[in-house]
């Protein structure tokens, strides 16, 4: 997709802070961190949302949520953690090429107890 912030991200067009690649899927730190280690995953095809991510894509895509999940907990030992994606406007999806949010949780630095 020619105009996809997230397209122009796998494809190196614009840098970003890669946490994880694979054949079908790169994790990279979101610009916005709500807390340290804010993560998104996103399938390396352009699919809008849930509903246009072929079924075959689900377990590759969720296999690499696990192992950044792991890699989150070692690396800053949250108390949590977080899974969100946002599909649809409504839902408060503002880019619109799949992608799951990791977002560690820390305790009440981070508001959340
Ligand atoms: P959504 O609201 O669609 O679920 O989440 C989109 C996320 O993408 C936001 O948390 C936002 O901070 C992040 N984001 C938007 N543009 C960029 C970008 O250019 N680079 C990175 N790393 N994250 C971005
Ligand atoms: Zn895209």
């Amino acid at each position: 997709m020619e105009h996809c912030i997230f397209c122009k991200i796998t494809n190196g067009e614009i840098p970003s802070a890669k946490v994880y690649e694979d054949e079908h899927v790169y994790a990279f730190l979101d610009i916005s961190q709500v807390t340290k280690g804010h993560t998104l995953v996103i399938p390396k095809i352009h699919k809008e949302n849930i509903f246009e991510l072929d079924a075959e894509m689900a377990g590759p895509l969720f296999q690499s949520v696990k192992k950044v999940a792991d890699a989150l907990q070692s690396a800053f030992s949250p108390k949590g953690l977080n899974l969100l994606n946002n599909n649809g406007e409504t839902a408060g999806q503002t880019v619109f090429h799949y992608h799951i949010h990791l977002i560690p949780r820390y305790g009440s630095e981070d508001g959340f107890h």
